[in-house]
Order: C-alpha cells, then structure tokens, then sequence
C-alpha cells in the first residue's frame, strides 16, 4: 500500500509550522457556490484548524499542503470557539462544507465531543452539510450523532484514483479502492450521499494518461456516488508536487483537457470541477490565459450542463494543445518547458 522510501521523502519535505496561530478562529470562512442539493446556491465554506491528518505522523499524499495550516497546540476547548466563530458567521446560510487539514470524522482530530458540539450548534441552521474524511474513520457509529440530529449529509473523500498503482506510487495516499467501496457501501445503506474527489494530473504520469485515468476512474466510482469532483492539481507548498514543478519536472494540467473530460463524462456522469488556483502558474492553466474557458468550466459543474463549454471548445484552435500532449505523454518525466527553459539559461555551467 506504500513505498517505505518514497513516504519518507515525502515526510522529509514537510516543514515544521512555526507560525503563531490564532488556534481560536479558523483557518478561513468564505461564501461560494455549489450545487448540493441539485441546484447551484450560496454554500458557507469553512476550514477548522486542527492537528491535521492522521497520516501526517507517517507521511503525507505527494501533493498536499494542508499540514501548513495545523497546530499541533489545538485542544478540544479551541475548536469549540472556532465552532463558535463559525456559527457567528452564517447568516442565513443554508449550506455548509466543513474542511479540516484531514478528516472532520477522525476522532483524535475532531473528538467525539467537539463533533457533538458542532451538531448541536448547526443542527437548526443549516439544512444541508458536507464534512471530508479518509475512508477509514466511515463507521455507523461515527455517522449516527449526525443522523439522530436529522442532519442531510453528504460526505467527501478523496480517493484521486480508482487505480491502486497511481494512488501508491504516485500519490501517496495510503490507500485503495476497496477501502473506497467499503466506505461507500457504509455511506450507501446509511443513506447518506457520497462526494468523491479525483485528482487530475498526479506526478509520474502525463497528461495524456492522466485523462484516460480520470475517464476510467469516474466510471468505476459513479455507482457510490453522488457526484464527483475532478480536482485538477493545485501546486501546494512544501510538497513533492512542489519540489517536481520548482525543478521544471511538472506541470500542472490544462484547462483544455479538464474542459474534454468534463464535456466526455458530463452527460452521462455527475462530474463537477471547481479548480483551485485556476489559470495560475500553480493551478491548472493553458499556455495562454483563458478567462473563459474557466468560467465555463465552473458555470458548467454548477449548471451541471456543458453544453456552451462544448461549444466554446470545439471552436478554439487545438492543434499546438496537442502536440503538447502528445509529447509529454513520449517523454521520460513530464516536464514544464518554460520552467526548464529558464533554469537552463540561468544555469551557471560555462564550457
Ligand atoms: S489524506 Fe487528505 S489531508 Fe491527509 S495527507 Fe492526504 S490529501 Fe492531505
């Protein structure tokens, strides 16, 4: 399930967080769109500051950043005015999605306690809720404070792929897809909905392969699912996927193949997208900026309609797009040209 030298490297690259934080207020509160229930409406985001992900204290998934945001000071008391900041700040808000730098449902992170509390302060305010756990801490046991509260619930996992090779050996995860199914089969006879995350474009694999992956992924876990996220890659920091792109090693996904697999899955499969870091340097992006494409992107995964993103990309000119593709997908590693270009001629080896 892991590779003992890769996980520690992986390890190696994760900093310490030194930074003072106030363990009293959440990492952040923001107010977007999503469609949770069927519909696109204004959803409350909210990150918790916790002691982060279980699997920090062994390694962590090539890409993920999050440990940035922990405390390794945070007890029970300050989650609790964290909940409290979070309940001061709804409004009228009817949907909510709580993220942790790990899992909402691991107990060591979030204790039974605090969860009850969480439960009790939101359970008459917001009519529909998503939490994000790794597949292990999906229990009935877990699940059941939530559904004696009468809370609609819809949980998200990050499973990246259904391909157990890519998520060992590529992301790190420390995790396969039967542990997914089995977590999906608890979800399914609790009733409760299943968000689940794929990752577009991990290291190791081109681009060209990271579509077939998506493709193949998202039909072997739309029977547990609700709906699916394509997550593009994000370039996070202190992370392998960091160290591969400073090097010129990687980079992240185009905006025109997340529109492909979104315009190829969408009439058949709930897929969505809401890319972070869209059109950066770090996030998915073409070669040449492209406000609309991302607008369509992120319209068409609320509409859960691609029907003018198809239009706008069968217009565009594809020719160089693929080259590119086709390219990488020949190469040895997945290189960012422009990136290697400049260390190249910055490189201070004279002859
Ligand atoms: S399971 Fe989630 S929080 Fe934990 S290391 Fe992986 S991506 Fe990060």
């Amino acid at each position: 399930m892991v590779v003992r030298d890769y996980s520690l490297y992986i390890k190696s690259l994760m900093r310490e967080n030194n930074r003072k934080n106030d363990v009293d207020k959440p990492v952040s509160i923001w107010k977007e769109l999503d469609r949770l229930r069927g519909y696109p409406e204004k959803t409350m985001v909210c990150i918790f500051r916790t002691t982060g992900c279980a699997w920090y204290k062994f390694t962590a998934c090539s890409m993920c950043g999050y440990f940035n945001d922990t405390s390794p000071d945070i007890i029970d008391e300050n989650l609790m005015h964290q909940i409290d900041t979070l309940y001061d700040s709804l409004g009228d808000t009817k949907v909510l999605k709580i993220f942790t730098s790990g899992s909402f449902l691991d107990s060591n992170e979030v204790h039974p306690a605090v969860r009850d509390y969480f439960i009790q302060r939101i359970k008459d305010k917001v009519e529909k809720l998503l939490v994000e756990s790794r597949t292990e801490y999906i229990r009935p046991e877990i699940l059941e404070p939530f559904k004696k509260a009468g809370i609609d619930l819809r949980i998200a996992i990050g499973l990246e792929s259904a391909d157990d090779y890519i998520m060992k050996y590529s992301v790190n995860k420390g995790s396969t897809m039967k542990k997914f199914i089995d977590a999906a089969s608890v979800l399914n006879r609790e009733k409760i909905e299943l968000r689940t995350y794929l990752l577009f474009k991990p290291p190791f694999i081109s681009e060209k392969m990271a579509m077939e992956d998506i493709m193949k992924s998202v039909k072997a876990v739309a029977p547990y699912s609700t709906d699916i996220s394509i997550n593009p890659m994000n370039i996070q920091k202190n992370t392998l996927v960091e160290k591969l792109w400073k090097k010129g090693l990687y980079r992240p996904p185009r905006l025109y193949s997340l529109a492909k697999l979104l315009i190829d899955l969408g009439d058949e499969y709930p897929v969505l997208s809401y890319p972070t870091g869209g059109n950066r340097e770090r996030g998915v992006h073409n070669d040449k900026y492209d406000r609309e494409l991302l607008d369509l992107i992120v319209q068409g995964s609320l509409d859960h309609d691609f029907k003018q993103l198809s239009q706008y990309y069968n217009s565009l000119d594809l020719a160089e797009y693929n080259y590119h593709i086709e390219l990488e997908d020949r190469m040895f590693f997945q290189g960012d040209y422009d990136t290697l270009l400049k260390r190249l001629s910055s490189s201070s080896i004279t002859y």
